[in-house]
């Protein structure tokens, strides 16, 4: 009746319920499509939980601080009653309990055995999924089972409207700890809902809900396939919340099979008056065909994705389950059939960073999805084509020309960053100063342009942004005329412990390179003489003499001289600041900050949150010489706190690039295993997806070595101790590479229409690679 379920490698297990780890299950179990995800609540919910589905692009402004990703309509609730005693963990005890996320099919397992305050047994399975086949589509089906004794057991199958999200935290003078039954219950909520409709019959219920400023209507509906025996006693109306209730005189020992479907759109989708319509459609169609045809599908089009991006470590299965688990968050996170849009922070598995799309996506996500699903690069990208206007109002509202990219961005593309904490302590800066983001929206653009050869996509949308946003830097840069150069002031780098600095490294060269990128795209488009780029340039009224002037400003951009041991400064001032030292480490080897201080406080030390000089090194991987990558990777990674969770992955890769490799397992494991082993202590907020897109960069860029240089594929592979050999694949091009590093040699199979040949680099060294020939290069 269930479906078989996959291997060791591919199974996420939580054993025995513990409310203090409830949420961040929760958060690790998330099932969704890109479209939604819906994070592993218990169907009939606990106190502490916190449920959650989130529709990917839908935001809402109204009474909360900063715009939020909107906790939507729940469609996973159902109680089950018998006799009249609810099932659940606070009125029973939980005699077993055990869910298993299934990362090749996407199906949510579980499995409940509780006993009542009468001794009677009550086991509850059920299979959760959210399709993949049709993005619209979810439910689960459930049997429930008494096994001890005979029952009435009655079932509630509810949608669930009455949905708020964070919004602030009490300030404490001391943070209290809090039971987790009530830890979110100090919390200012925000609300974003207004139900405009429910209906609830022995048919189906619907539910639709309008969000309060940005209007968007979300139509919610489900219907309950009952076994054998059972019969509908009804519709059930609870303030915002509809139910279809049925009953069944349960046999002792027989399981009781219920199939709950939901279909959820939105006039995202489509226009508001026929989302009813749409959702009855898809209610009736997924009952016809029937549960197991439906998850078929769903398991189908997951096949089809791994076959694409899996990504094995032989001879280490835990590695090779901590890969999955982020590829698995990974594909759950992006929608390659919605180019509005993105993945926020936490992805569609909680409420951290309120969904807000930052600079993650196109230096930490991005590479997994260009190299695996360029269309769902392609889609991640043409969102910030679609929020360029945006970026455009951003700009003109700092006062400065073109385009500059939000550091958080949401729906519009206008700047979300909240100026305070959620505790209102302290006040961020990052809205205002970290520009950065600006340039690697390009670094995304171009990197994507590179693999795929989709020139189309830079002609009708790339070139556009490129060319708006260098005109942010050519009125954002200042001219200092004692020196001659041209400076970026009052920004923060990557890393966010520096505030207000002046000539972050980092940013100077970026916006350096973006400039030089840009005038060379024009360069080209230009030559190809077409029409719609001349269209483009007039729409624009961009002049060759304007792009001149951006190489000009480029070239005389101020960067600090490279020190005589290599070193280079972060940036103006840095060297000067105090070398407070890393004395103590956590239980998972991550450094503590040093007594007396935190986030806030490091402004005048040399600590640094996460890498900056370190990470260029790694985005420009032909701009320095490798003695200067290993000076700077030895003189930052001991000052480094790895405050985010971004932070790791990049010293992994860079630390096998300069040969630091035990330093490099040990940020590996970090990264991997951040979520798994809940390292950073948040998980509950939701996954660290950029640490997930961060994982596979190591596995592929760190240990497969893997770099475009020069417009091709290369290869620095090397393997740690434990490990057989390492499996992936690389779309470039439209074909498709598959790479197996093995200790002494590396096999390369390109898929490609014949004759086709490819030239790649192992070690400095070229070596054509035939369609459908394998080619074994000894290390
Ligand atoms: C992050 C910033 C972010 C801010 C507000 C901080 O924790 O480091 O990048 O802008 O939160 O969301
Ligand atoms: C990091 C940023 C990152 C943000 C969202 C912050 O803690 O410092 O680099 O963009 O989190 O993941």
């Amino acid at each position: 009746m269930f479906p078989k379920i996959s291997g060791g490698d591919w199974l996420v297990v939580e054993d025995g319920f513990d409310p203090a780890r409830a949420n961040f299950w929760e958060t690790v179990l998330t099932v969704g499509n890109g479209y939604q995800g819906t994070r592993a609540s218990l169907e009939e919910g606990h106190k502490g939980e916190l449920p959650a589905t989130y529709l990917n692009g839908v935001y809402d402004h109204h009474d909360s601080t900063v715009i939020d990703q909107v906790n939507v309509p729940g469609w996973i609730g159902l109680r089950l009653r018998v006799e009249g005693h609810i099932l659940d963990v606070k009125t029973c005890e939980v005699l077993e309990h055990r869910r298993i996320l299934d990362l090749q099919t996407g199906f949510l397992h579980r499995d409940t055995l509780f006993r009542d305050g009468e001794g009677r047994e009550t086991r509850v399975t059920s299979l959760r999924f959210a399709s993949l086949a049709d993005r619209h589509l979810c439910g689960f089906r459930l049997s429930v089972t008494a096994e001890n004794h005979s029952a009435r057991i009655t079932v509630e199958s509810a949608l669930d409207a009455e949905r708020y999200n964070l919004d602030r935290l009490p300030a404490w003078s001391e943070k209290p700890v809090l039971h987790p039954e009530v830890v979110w219950q100090k919390w200012a909520r925000s609300r974003h809902l207004a139900v405009q409709g429910a209906s609830v019959d022995a048919e189906a219920a619907y539910i639709e809900v309008r969000t309060l400023d940005t209007g968007i209507s979300i139509g919610t509906g489900t219907v309950l396939a009952l076994p054998e025996g059972a019969r509908f006693l009804g519709g059930a109306r609870d303030y915002e919340r509809v139910a279809q209730v049925a009953e069944i005189e349960a046999r002792r020992g027989m399981p009781h099979v219920f199939e709950k479907f939901a279909a959820i759109a939105t006039s995202r989708d489509m226009p508001a008056g026929d989302i009813p319509r749409d959702v009855r459609d898809r209610l009736d169609a997924a009952r016809r065909r029937g549960m197991t045809a439906c998850l078929a599908e769903s398991a189908a089009a997951w096949r089809a994705k791994w076959d694409a991006c899996d990504c094995l470590v032989v001879g280490d299965p835990q590695a090779s389950l901590a890969a999955r688990f982020s590829i698995y968050h990974l594909l759950i996170a992006a929608n390659e059939e919605d180019p509005r849009a993105n993945i926020g922070a936490k992805s569609l598995s909680g409420e951290g960073y309120k969904g807000h799309v930052f600079w993650d996506t196109e230096i930490f996500l991005l590479p997994f999805f260009i190299f695996t699903q360029p269309e769902t690069a392609r889609a991640l990208l043409t969102y910030r084509y679609h929020t360029l206007p945006g970026a455009l109002e951003n700009a003109r509202a700092n006062g400065f020309e073109g385009a500059q990219y939000a550091w958080e961005s949401a729906d519009t593309g206008r700047e979300t960053t909240p100026k305070w904490t959620a505790d209102g302590q302290n006040r961020i800066w990052t809205g205002e100063e970290e520009i950065h983001v600006t340039a690697c929206v390009a670094y995304g653009i171009l990197s994507y342009v590179t693999a795929t050869g989709d020139r189309q996509f830079l002609r009708d949308y790339g070139a556009e942004i490129l060319y708006q946003t260098s005109r942010y830097w050519a009125s954002r840069l200042e001219w200092n005329a004692a020196e001659a150069q041209f400076e970026l002031t009052g920004v923060i780098g990557p890393d966010e412990f520096h505030e207000h600095v002046d000539n972050n490294t980092f940013t100077n060269r970026l916006a350096q390179w973006h400039l030089e990128q840009a005038v060379a795209v024009f360069e080209g488009l230009a030559a190809e003489g077409r029409p719609e780029h001349e269209a483009l340039l007039e729409r624009l009224e961009l002049t060759r003499e304007e792009v001149a002037r951006w190489g000009g400003i480029a070239g005389r951009i101020y960067l600090p001289a490279i020190s005589g041991d290599g070193l280079i400064e972060q940036f103006e001032g840095y060297f000067g600041l105090e070398d407070v030292p890393i004395t103590e480490w956590d239980q998972n080897r991550m450094p503590r900050y040093p007594a007396g201080h935190d986030h806030f406080s490091l402004n005048g030390t040399m600590l640094l949150k996460q890498p900056d000089v370190v990470m260029l090194t790694y985005l420009l991987p032909d701009a320095y010489p490798d003695a200067v990558k290993a000076a700077n990777y030895a003189f930052y990674e001991k000052r480094t706190l790895h405050k985010s969770s971004l932070s790791p992955a990049v010293h992994a890769i860079m630390g096998i690039e300069v040969g630091d490799r035990a330093t490099a397992e040990l940020y590996f494991q970090r990264s991997a295993f951040v979520d798994l082993r809940d390292n950073q202590g948040n998980t509950c907020d939701g996954m660290h997806i950029a640490s997930a897109g961060g994982t596979w960069q190591i596995l592929v860029c760190g240990f497969g070595g893997f770099r475009v240089r020069g417009g091709r594929m290369t290869f620095r592979p090397w393997l740690p101790e434990g490990w057989d050999a390492l499996r992936f694949r690389l779309k470039w091009r439209g074909m498709d590479l598959a790479v197996t590093v093995a200790r002494d040699e590396c096999r390369f199979l390109l898929t490609a229409p014949p004759g086709t040949i490819e030239t790649i680099e192992v070690r400095d060294r070229a070596h054509g690679l035939a369609a459908g020939e394998e080619v074994v290069v000894r290390l």
